[in-house]
Parts: structure tokens; sequence; C-alpha cells
């Protein structure tokens, strides 16, 4: 769908320089949805792997920290596989963006687990997430996030980031939660606040 080098705004990369790869193609149906253009992968334009790497390597300045984050739309709705060697042969870490509902493929350095209401996750991936990232709309969530932290592994960095237009009232309960229940952090759309994309 898209491709942009940017700053990781959510969750544990916070603040680091990321290209990110957006996948068309998405089933899961959050109404909340901020990118509901990526829902139809027919609408967008098929490129190579070649290509969507070549155009990676062109934007991104060599170093030991060149990280590659795939995200949609739901990106396992494809196969990653080739993706993701492909990108490793080029000395990107790859890291994905994910809810999970799909069978999960590919080579990672990093899995961000998002799990959403809509089109629960498949239990698989669980074990294998490094980051678990609830979106919280609310106080109901709290209680549903629980249910993953006691899935996933017990190395998962556990994150509560509210949902962008309820922000002003669950952000307070965010706080409090956390306060309570300190093996949880807050993640916060800085890319939004700061105005990259
Ligand atoms: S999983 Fe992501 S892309 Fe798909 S509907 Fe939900 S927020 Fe949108």
């Amino acid at each position: 769908m898209e491709s942009f080098y940017t700053l990781q705004g959510e969750g544990f990369h916070q603040g680091k320089a990321a290209y990110f790869i957006r996948l068309g193609g998405c089933d899961v149906g959050c109404v909340w949805c901020d990118v509901k253009d990526s829902w139809d992968a027919n609408i967008h334009p098929q490129k190579t792997i070649d290509a969507i790497v070549n155009e990676a390597l062109q934007s991104v300045p060599e170093s030991k920290e060149k990280i590659a984050i795939i995200t949609g739309g739901e990106p396992l709705m494809h196969d990653l596989t080739a993706l993701t060697t492909a990108l490793q042969k080029k000395n990107f870490q790859t890291h994905i963006e994910t809810s999970g509902a799909h069978p999960l493929s590919g080579t990672w350095d990093w899995i961000c687990l998002s799990p959403k209401k809509f089109k629960a996750p498949l239990p698989g991936i669980l074990p294998h997430a490094n980051e678990l990232k609830v979106v919280v709309f609310n106080k109901s969530d709290f209680d549903w996030a629980e249910s993953f932290a006691l899935q996933v592994n017990p190395s998962c960095k556990l994150y509560l980031q509210p949902e962008w237009d309820k922000k002003e009232q669950v952000t307070p309960l965010i706080i409090d939660y956390i306060k309570q229940h300190p093996q949880w952090r807050l993640s916060l759309q800085i890319h939004k606040y700061i105005g990259v994309p």
C-alpha cells in the first residue's frame, strides 16, 4: 500500500528510526481503524519483493540499527517468508505489527502482537510475541488485555495504548491502571503528536 521512513511512534521501539512497509489487505474490521484504505488489497498495486527491498535500501542509511516494520492492514494475510528473508539479507531487523488473526509466517527480530476484539488472534502466535500492545477503547479492555497477558511468554513486554479518538477519556484510566498493575507500560502514538506518518 505504501512505505515510508519515519520514527516508530508506539510501543517498545518508540522513538527509533524505522522504515515502514504497509501491506494492503485486512479482514479484522476494527470500527476505529485509522487505515481503512488498507482493507481491500486489490485496490493497491502489487510490487515485487526486490522493488520493496530496493526502495527500503534507498531510503535508509547504512547502520547497525536498520529496522523494517511490516504493518498493514493485517500483514499476516500474506506469506511473509520471502520478504523477511530478503530484508534480513540486506541487514534490516524485521519487525511486525499484527493482530495475529492469520497464521504466523516470516522470520522476525520483533513481533508486536496487537490483538483485536473484532477477530481474535490465533493461539499459535501468543508464545512468539515480544510485545503485547492492547488498544484501550473502554474499561472492559483491561480484563481483555489481562486475558492475553496470561498467554504470552514471561519476557513479553506489556503495553496499553489509548485509542486515539478516546484518548481524553481513557488515558487517565490507563494511568491509574498501570499504577495498580506496574507490569504494564503506557504506549502513546507519538507520531501523531509530532506530526509524522
Ligand atoms: S487490524 Fe489494524 S488495519 Fe485491520 S481493521 Fe484493525 S486497526 Fe485496521
